[in-house]
Formats: C-alpha cells, sequence, structure tokens
C-alpha cells in the first residue's frame, strides 16, 4: 500500500494478464474510506482486501466500481461481503455489466458480432474463448446504488468518461482526478466497438478528453501505472495519437469493401495472438465507425457482412 497526496491510499493488485497489475484507491472521508474499484475476484480476493484493510484502519464506507472490465469490477461482491458497504456503480455502466457478466447468451452474441465482422469461423471460435478467461473471477455486486454523473458520491464529483467502457466514471476533488482507465500515462487506454455498445466509442472519448482538458485536475491517479502528473497534457497525446491513427485508417481503405477483421491486419499487423486479435479488430471498428461520422469512410451491411469503404 501507498500513500499519496491527500491521504489517499494506493492499493496495488495482480494481474494474470498485461498490464500485470490494477491500481484501487482508497478515498478519505467523515465517514470511513471510499474504495475506487477492486481487482479481479479470485479465490484470494476477500484475504488480500483483509490484509490491505487492516493496514489502511478504518471503516469503508463506500465501495465505487468505475467500470465492469474484469479487473475493476471483479472483486465487487468479495467487498460487499468483507465490509458491508454499500457499493456504487454507473446506472449505464450497471446495465452493461448485467449484459456481459450476467448473461449465459452473451458468448454467442459475440460469436455473431465477429462473424459479422469478418473474422473466419475457426478464428471466431479462438477471440470468443479468450473472452471466457476472466469469467469466473467476474464477482460483481448485484443490484449496487446506480448513479449518474453529476451526482456527488463522498464529496467527489462524478464526471463521465466514456470511451474506454461507455458507461466509465471518474472521480474529481480538488484538482485530483481519480481516472479509472480513463487516462493512463504510458499505455494508450483501449478504445474499442463492441456488441452493444455505443455507436461511436471512439467519438465518445475524444469528447470525454475534450472536457478532461476543460476541467484541468492538477494530477490524474490512474487504474493502471504511476500517477499522472500533468493529465492536461496526457489528454492532449491520447487525441494527437487518435488523430495519427485516424490517418492511418483513412490511407488502408480503397473502392474495394474490406471487413473490419481485415482492416484490423492493417492498422495493428499480422503478428498478434487471438487475444491481441480481439482488441484490434473492436479498436479498428471504433476508428472506422468515426471515419464514418466524419463523412471520411463508408459503411455498407450486405449479406451478414459489414464493411468500409473509402468516401
Ligand atoms: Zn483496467
Amino acid at each position: 500500500m501507498d500513500e499519496l497526496e491527500g491521504g489517499i491510499r494506493r492499493v496495488t493488485l495482480p494481474l494474470p494478464t498485461r498490464p500485470g497489475h490494477v491500481h484501487a484507491y482508497l478515498l478519505p472521508g467523515d465517514d470511513g474510506w471510499t474504495l475506487v474499484d477492486t481487482g479481479i475476484g479470485t479465490p484470494d480476493a476477500k484475504e488480500t482486501w483483509a490484509a490491505e484493510l487492516d493496514q489502511a484502519g478504518g471503516r469503508v464506507a463506500t465501495v465505487f466500481v468505475t467500470h465492469f472490465h474484469p479487473d475493476h469490477v471483479g472483486a465487487a461482491a468479495d467487498l460487499h461481503e468483507l465490509t458491508g458497504a454499500r457499493v456504487v456503480q454507473g446506472a449505464l455502466d450497471y446495465a452493461q455489466c448485467e449484459l456481459v457478466w450476467g448473461n449465459p447468451a452473451w458468448s454467442e452474441r459475440l460469436v455473431d458480432w465477429f462473424q459479422l465482422h469478418g473474422a473466419p469461423d475457426g478464428v471466431t471460435a479462438e477471440l470468443v474463448g479468450q473472452s471466457s478467461v476472466y469469467r469466473p473471477f467476474i464477482r460483481y455486486q448485484r443490484d449496487p446504488i446506480l448513479v449518474e454523473a453529476g451526482e456527488h458520491v463522498d464529496g467527489w464529483e462524478l464526471i463521465a468518461a466514456p470511451g474506454h467502457a461507455d458507461g466509465q466514471l471518474c472521480l474529481l476533488r480538488d484538482g485530483v482526478l481519480v481516472a479509472a482507465d480513463h487516462l493512463l500515462g504510458r499505455i494508450t487506454p483501449t478504445v474499442g466497438l463492441w456488441p452493444a455498445s455505443r455507436a461511436d466509442p471512439l467519438g465518445d472519448y475524444l469528447g470525454a478528453l475534450d472536457r478532461t482538458i476543460g476541467l484541468a485536475p492538477r494530477i490524474a491517479l490512474p487504474g493502471h501505472g504511476e500517477p499522472i502528473e500533468d493529465p492536461v497534457l496526457r489528454a492532449q497525446e491520447l487525441q494527437e495519437h487518435h488523430r495519427v491513427r485516424l490517418e492511418e485508417a483513412v490511407a488502408a481503405l480503397t473502392a474495394e469493401p474490406q471487413t473490419g477483421y481485415e482492416l484490423s491486419f492493417a492498422l495493428f499487423g499480422a503478428d498478434l495472438p487471438a487475444s491481441g486479435r480481439r482488441f484490434a479488430i473492436a479498436e479498428t471498428l471504433s476508428h472506422f465507425e468515426r471515419l464514418v461520422q466524419e463523412d471520411a469512410a463508408r459503411r455498407q451491411e450486405v449479406d451478414g457482412a459489414v464493411t468500409y469503404t473509402a468516401a
């Protein structure tokens, strides 16, 4: 556990896949800690957390989940059982959490979706199999308290940060942004199009970065990696990164229709394991959907296949 400015504590939990760790934060408040994010719900999660909370001292007033990805939501039920604290999650994010993790038919939906975007049959099975890796370790809390951006939780303002996840919420107080995976220091947060996600996640993300620049937080505490000392500069860098990627995406288009699967090779290369290809396809699609919105690409859907061509 690390002590940060303003009495904030940082707990770093291991992850079996890249980036190898996730941070949770304990924010001090009048009624106890506000615990932001939970790590994955491994069999020893409760034990790990009991030791960490013992070290921190005091009670947990609230468990706040920024978004439904495994490393952030996975141990929410464990923490509720351990502490008795209320669990708070964004309303849209919880709806997507249930849709993905509470739904046995989700894998079939992913199969259809990868096929719609051109993945060959053999590849699709491998891509979908990858998504089940974390499933046993997702112990999200049913029926949490649902909140919206603009509301306050334990004195922190909730800031909408769509893009990496549609319903992701950050927390802001006194210039400190608890940023989850909205801003990361050395890696670029993934921004993908997934089944049942909003239509233009990259557009959402670029807009959310604009709002971050407007809010001008003094420091950002990310879900992975070290605190970001200049969040405005980092937001600008991420916008620039995606502008460059959008230009590369335009350059990959021709008059010949290409699927998201095919185009993912142009943007991310051929040399990716199934786990990487999954994200490459989703990221490729978020870029081409943004280009469609900007009239820089065209989308066609013919005979159960979505393709893109130059505008
Ligand atoms: Zn994360």
